[in-house]
């Protein structure tokens, strides 16, 4: 990551496509999130050193021992969560911030948690640089969610969650979805709950993930 905008060539914007046809193939029909992960230049996210790999279809190291997720998997995640318009949502675990500028293309109102200092600070700097000005970036433990700006219509978790934390579905609104990648070990389920109208949760899951684990109890100052 840099100060100032990145370049984003013709050569970039020719991956991006490819990058879509590959995840279409893989099983991703949204056409709104197949045009997000089109838009948002991922290389801008990487290390000028690494660029060559910002359009593999891979997850990559972003330092701080955490990644930035798989094309596929932020697409998939997307696509559970049904994004409309000015939806307020709330992801933890921002991490390079590629996954919020998904959301924000979508349309969403981005409310992001990060528990990594580092991570924090540098992301939150960056994403006004790219021209990502309204999504709002938060330092501290996802576990306990933003009370202070519920509720919201959705809850996406990007790290392992070893169980569905309680207060992120007390924070989700009646109609709302909450999705996360269940598992305390080398891989998670995909979950998506569902808060119905009447208050009633429904589960359903979507197969295997790998995440870096979600960090209990305090954020860490570094
Ligand atoms: N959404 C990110 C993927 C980040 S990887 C992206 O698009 O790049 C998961 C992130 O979750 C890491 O940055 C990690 O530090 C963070 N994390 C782990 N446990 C957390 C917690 N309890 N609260 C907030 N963030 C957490």
């Amino acid at each position: 990551m840099t100060n100032s905008i990145p370049a984003d060539s013709y050569r970039h914007q020719g991956l991006r496509k490819l990058l879509v046809q590959t995840i279409s193939q893989k099983g991703i029909t949204d056409q709104q999130v197949l045009a997000a992960i089109e838009k948002v230049p991922r290389h801008f996210f990487f290390d000028s050193s690494f660029l060559e790999y910002a359009y593999e279809d891979k997850p990559f190291s972003i330092g701080a021992g955490q990644t930035i997720s798989q094309p596929f998997t932020v697409a998939f995640q997307s696509e559970l969560l049904h994004i409309k318009k000015n939806d307020k949502v709330l992801e933890i675990g921002t991490g390079s911030g590629y996954q919020a500028c998904i959301l924000a293309e979508l349309g969403a109102k981005v409310f992001t948690i990060e528990r990594q200092k580092s991570l924090f600070d540098k992301t939150s700097k960056f994403l006004p640089v790219i021209g990502y000005h309204t999504i709002k970036t938060f330092f501290g433990d996802g576990y306990k969610g933003l009370a202070a700006y519920a509720p919201f219509d959705k809850v996406i978790v990007t790290a392992a969650a070893p169980f569905i934390p309680d207060a992120l579905l007390e924070q989700l609104k009646p109609g709302g979805i909450l999705v996360i990648p269940v598992g305390a070990n080398d891989v998670q389920i995909m979950t998506t709950v569902t808060k119905n109208s009447d208050n009633t949760l429904e589960k359903k899951e979507y197969g295997a993930f790998r995440f870096v684990p979600m960090l209990e109890n305090k954020a860490k100052e570094k």
